[in-house]
């Protein structure tokens, strides 16, 4: 028995996580999933050899709080992996105060708490599995990574928006997400670009939720999110950029109040709002109906618009990475979107496309294109980790 950590990325419908072992491995030994929460919970397990059946059966008012402790419960007296000695969190927005992973105590949660409404959709079901775990485990250590914290290098002109000032100074700026992938993928890039790695490079993380990150020195420079996870491109539910008159238009004209105009936004509009069929790239690709190929050519023609623009903000374009669900399997994406940017010197080698390799640029070609796979969960293992090595060298154990 070695003893774990266990990382936690807590949704408003699932739970995603991860056990690794506490000393250097970083070879998760368990992966898994509880998606449906609060509608049609399943348990679903990747680790080799356990049986999720051993969870036992999730009733449909079971909420993250439950769910999380019960989750605890079950890897210290189902599994043989050994006893919990830190728990890593997804949290997704650090404001501007978090640029790196904190453990938690009382005042971190409090000032967590506090950006809440910057993301209502996702901080409070963070925060609730902290509290969850705090409550039944105060001794346990646990560790928030922000996805907002690989951002915080971004300077003023890319964090600002043409607002009155008084806005910025209560928090009104542009933070962008998907940082812990983002810093998963910069760290990855020596070992396939070498010095080139240091370049001007825009990471492209297409998943449900998508955006893009340009990078200068493997930090970030610019970035397609802003203030909340909804700006940039067309992601699965989400709309992307927006011009703001709309939404005065849906609620002026429409007379729609803010959580209908929330709803539409976050999850009626993006891949399945231009479909009409729905959000996963997976069936838009197999579907032959021309709404779909219209949906697929939106997200091809906006993420090379979006993609341009972080070229100017980076002036120039050593190499483009494609990542996460669909920036990893779809070689169509990924060429529909390459054609676009031709005049940037990116081409693709066809098979290399095809046969998601790692490199899919064409030889001899100025901008190199990689597909890396992403590992939030791995980024936040090895943060926790490393604080907790800290914490003990600190209080000298
Ligand atoms: P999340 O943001 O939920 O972590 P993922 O990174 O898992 O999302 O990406 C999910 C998206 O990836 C879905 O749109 C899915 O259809 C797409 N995807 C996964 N595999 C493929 C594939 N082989 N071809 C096209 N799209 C794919």
């Amino acid at each position: 028995m070695t003893s774990i950590i266990l990382v936690l990325n807590v949704g408003s419908s699932s739970i995603k996580f991860a056990a690794y072992p506490a000393g250097g491995n970083e070879t998760p030994m368990l992966r898994g999933k509880i998606a449906g929460i609060g509608t049609d919970p399943r348990f679903t397990l990747s680790g080799a050899g356990m049986d999720a059946a051993t969870f036992g059966p999730i009733s449909a008012d079971a909420g993250q709080e439950d769910l999380t402790v019960r989750l605890l419960r079950w890897l210290d007296a189902d599994t043989a992996l050994g006893p919990v000695v830190g728990v890593g969190h997804r949290v997704v927005h650090g404001g501007t105060e978090f640029s790196a992973p904190v453990r938690i105590d009382a005042r971190v949660l409090e000032t967590l708490a506090a950006l809440e409404p910057l993301a209502p959709l996702h901080q409070p079901f963070n925060l609730a599995a902290i509290r969850a775990v705090a409550a039944r485990h105060p001794d346990l250590p646990q560790i928030a990574c922000f996805d907002t914290a690989f951002h915080q290098s971004q300077g003023e002109l890319a964090r600002l928006f043409a607002l009155p000032r008084r806005f910025a100074a209560r928090g009104v700026l542009r933070y962008g997400f998907h940082g812990l992938s983002y810093e998963f993928i910069a760290g990855e890039l020596p070992r396939h670009l070498g010095d080139r790695a240091d370049g001007r490079v825009v990471v492209a993380h297409l998943g449900n939720g998508a955006s893009m990150c340009a990078m200068h020195g493997r930090k970030s420079v610019a970035t397609s999110m802003g203030f909340t996870a909804l700006d940039g491109l067309v992601m699965g539910r989400r709309c992307g950029t927006l011009d703001a008159g709309v939404v005065l238009y849906m609620q002026r004209e429409m007379g729609m109040s803010a959580d209908e105009i929330e709803d539409v936004l976050y999850r009626q509009s993006g891949l399945l709002g231009v479909s009409g069929i729905s959000p996963d790239m997976r069936v838009l690709e197999d579907s032959d109906d021309p709404k779909a190929r219209e949906a697929i050519d939106l997200f091809c023609y906006r993420a090379a618009m979006t993609l341009a623009g972080l070229v100017a903000a980076l002036g120039g374009l050593d190499a483009i990475v494609f990542t996460a669900g669909i920036g990893e399997n779809s070689a169509r994406i990924r060429r529909l979107i390459c054609e676009r940017l031709d005049w940037l010197g990116v081409s693709l080698d066809p098979d290399a496309n095809t046969a998601n390799a790692t490199r899919i640029g064409k030889a001899g070609s100025r901008c190199d294109v990689l597909v890396l796979p992403t590992d939030e969960e791995c980024v936040i293992a090895r943060s926790t980790k490393r604080l907790l090595g800290a914490g003990r060298l600190a209080s000298g154990h």
